[in-house]
């Protein structure tokens, strides 16, 4: 054990039915930090290249972040690793709710699971009890089900990750859940927990938590950086949407960003709304993505109809606020669904997908479709990029006259969309089968001219923000290894207070909107500090609260001493490894953008008028920047030795 962490990670093979225990040195963690830079550093050692997604040999890994569960602000995350089913490179998923700090207390930083079950088990871990339990009950449980049947065996206390039906039916784009609806969604991960005949994980919960080296000097930066969140709500916020409603005619034409504002703002606008604050307005900036990026917002998706989707419409409907683990803000919220029962209220990327994406104007169609994916485990993205597909290529006359059955495909019927997200969560046969390996496996059924309607990048369904209101949101969707995300460049976000230092450690200034060519540079600053940040499992969000102390808070948890340059390193590290992973695998560096998300032609009119991204300066400006080859990915020879990457390469 070390101060800040277990100096332990837990190892679970179901095919042999084992659980062990594996101590790890401390230069692990000051190189690779917890999280995602763990859960990289163990896979890319003891995974064999070419591993099947879905079979025995990948690993499905587990990890609270270094301050996960610490009890700092925003320390609620963990993150999931696995070969992904969904790209075929590397795969991992960032959530919060309290199942990271629960698995923090059992005394791990991170359980890996190899192998296959024989038949459907839960892995139950009770501080040094663990076991592996029969799961024959809960399969074909929802999510909800699961949770609830767990802690009627267990002890009320515990606390549940799980697949619902889709990871189970091995849907692509299925992720896992805790609390009822918060799921590590991204890259399938759901699926590779279902071909491991894994139902859950459950942990029950312990106050203990790692030593801490300065416990004063943690405790004292944890306590100034909430007084920031005890101010009272500025009577500015619930103004927010109809002052910028009022103000969107002005802005369109100004091409104004939305991305952040005064502190104050910000934080009394997450705890109001949570990240549905001024969807309509970033519907009508042209931020989201209408009738499958083919629209455009405040022409084919007016006020008019957003207004239904607004912030102020989604929460009439809560019950009680929600907050992840040790969260100041709490931007969640528990909601009344439209069938009387409670669940998640949906965030902006649920509501937009499965709203202007698709021409739905419904809120409660929206209600009913996140409940059926949080439940059933699906990546409510993925959906509604693949259901948006499915509209456009009925339309276009595409698809197989008989393979929607009775289903009248067209844009924005409520009904229907409710039908076809039951029937992805359901694989029904026929379309639900179909779409449930998510787009580019559904537009590869269909032929090449089906190709130009398909938003993927890599296999990933992009996500709700678009690269012609912010490139740097593109320039992620790219090039992460594991491609299609806004958060891996934090929707493209790069002004940030607490990127600041980092900046001037590499001297490098932050690229204005649209300068393609500082693009790179700039994002070879934010990426690395975002993985470093990811990997101690503190929440993105946080990044636009001020400037979290995080680097203090590493340091008085662990002694280390780490100035910018270390945090900076092990986060370029973490990265480089990511890529490595995935040019191991004989992927490519980046991916080509549909040609709508590159903007070509470019949209004729609103904000984003005349916009087309200029691609390759971004990404080989990324590659530059963080010493990749730009044709395989591989950190270049310069990058090995700075970033001491020698033996986890296995270039001597
Ligand atoms: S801001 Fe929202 S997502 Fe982030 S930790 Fe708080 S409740 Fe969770």
């Amino acid at each position: 054990m070390g101060n800040g962490f277990w100096g332990q990670v837990l190892w679970v093979d179901l095919t042999a039915g084992q659980v062990r225990v594996e101590a790890l040195p401390e230069p692990v963690y000051r190189r690779y930090l917890g999280g995602y830079g763990l859960g990289a550093a163990v896979l890319y050692e003891r995974m064999p290249a070419g591993a099947d997604p879905l079979g025995p040999e990948n690993i499905l890994g587990f990890l609270p972040g270094l301050l996960t569960g610490s009890g700092v602000p925003f320390s609620g995350r963990f993150m999931v690793v696995a070969r992904s089913p969904l790209t075929g490179g590397w795969g991992d998923a960032n959530c919060g709710g309290n199942f990271g700090p629960a698995l923090r207390g059992a005394g791990y930083d991170g359980v890996f699971v190899t192998g296959v079950a024989d038949r459907p088990v839960y892995l139950y871990i009770d501080g040094q009890q663990v076991e592996l339990r029969d799961a024959s009950d809960l399969w074909g449980l929802d999510a909800v089900q699961t949770e609830e049947a767990i802690r009627r065996a267990t002890s009320p206390g515990v606390r549940v990750a799980c697949i619902g039906p889709a990871g189970e039916r091995l849907s692509l784009i299925s992720g896992i859940v805790n609390d009822g609806g918060r799921i590590a969604a991204r890259c399938g991960l759901g699926a590779v927990m279902g071909s491991k005949r894994l139902k859950a994980v459950a942990v029950r919960k312990s106050p203990q938590r790692p030593p801490l080296a300065d416990p004063a000097a943690f405790q004292a930066a944890a306590a100034s950086y909430r007084q920031l969140f005890r101010r009272r709500p500025s009577r500015l916020t619930s103004l927010t949407p109809a002052f910028l409603t009022r103000l969107l005619p002005v802005v369109r034409r100004l091409r104004v960003r939305l991305s952040s504002g005064p502190i104050q703002m910000v934080i009394d606008s997450f705890r109001r709304y949570g990240t549905a604050a001024g969807t309509t307005a970033l519907v009508e900036l042209g931020d989201t993505p209408v009738r499958n990026w083919s629209g455009i917002g405040f022409r084919d998706f007016p006020l008019a109809r957003s207004e239904g989707l607004s912030d102020e419409a989604v929460i009439r409907h809560n019950v009680r606020p929600y907050g992840c683990h040790s969260c100041p803000v709490a931007c969640g919220a528990i909601a009344r669904l439209p069938d009387g029962g409670t669940g998640h209220k949906p965030e902006y990327e649920t509501l937009t997908a499965l709203g202007p994406l698709v021409m739905n104007d419904d809120l409660d169609v929206v209600m009913r479709c996140g409940q059926i994916c949080n439940r059933a485990g699906l990546d409510t993205i993925s959906v509604g990029v693949t259901i948006a597909f499915a509209l456009e290529a009925a339309e276009k006359g595409w698809l197989p006259p008989d393979l929607a059955g009775e289903l009248p495909l067209c844009w924005g019927d409520g009904e229907v969309l409710v039908k076809l997200v039951q029937r992805i969560a359901q694989r029904a046969p026929g379309l639900g089968d179909w779409l449930a390996d998510g787009v580019r496996r559904a537009a590869d059924r269909l032929g090449p001219e089906a190709q130009q309607a398909a938003m993927h990048a890599g296999g990933q369904e992009l996500a709700m923000h678009r690269g012609l209101y912010e490139p740097g949101v593109a320039l992620g969707y790219q090039v992460d290894p594991a491609p299609g995300r806004h958060t891996s460049t934090q929707s493209g976000i790069a002004e940030l207070k607490s990127y600041a230092p980092y900046f001037a450690f590499r001297g490098v200034r932050p690229a204005g909107r649209y300068d393609y060519v500082a693009k790179g540079p700039t994002f070879g600053v934010v990426v690395p500090v975002l993985r470093a940040f990811d990997s101690l499992g503190l929440c993105l969000f946080a990044l636009q609260m001020g400037d979290p102390p995080f680097l203090q808070w590493l340091n008085a948890a662990t002694g280390w001493g780490f100035e910018e340059g270390e945090f900076f390193r092990a986060g370029w590290r973490i990265q480089a490894l990511r890529h490595a992973f995935n040019a191991r695998e004989g992927l490519p560096p980046h991916h080509e953008l549909p040609a709508r998300e590159r903007g070509e032609p470019p949209q004729e009119v609103g904000p984003v008028a005349g916009v087309t991204l200029d691609a390759e300066a971004m990404t080989a400006g990324y590659f530059t920047a963080l010493g990749l080859d730009p044709v395989t990915g591989r950190p270049l020879p310069e990058t090995v030795a700075e970033l001491e990457l020698e033996t986890i390469l296995g270039i001597q």
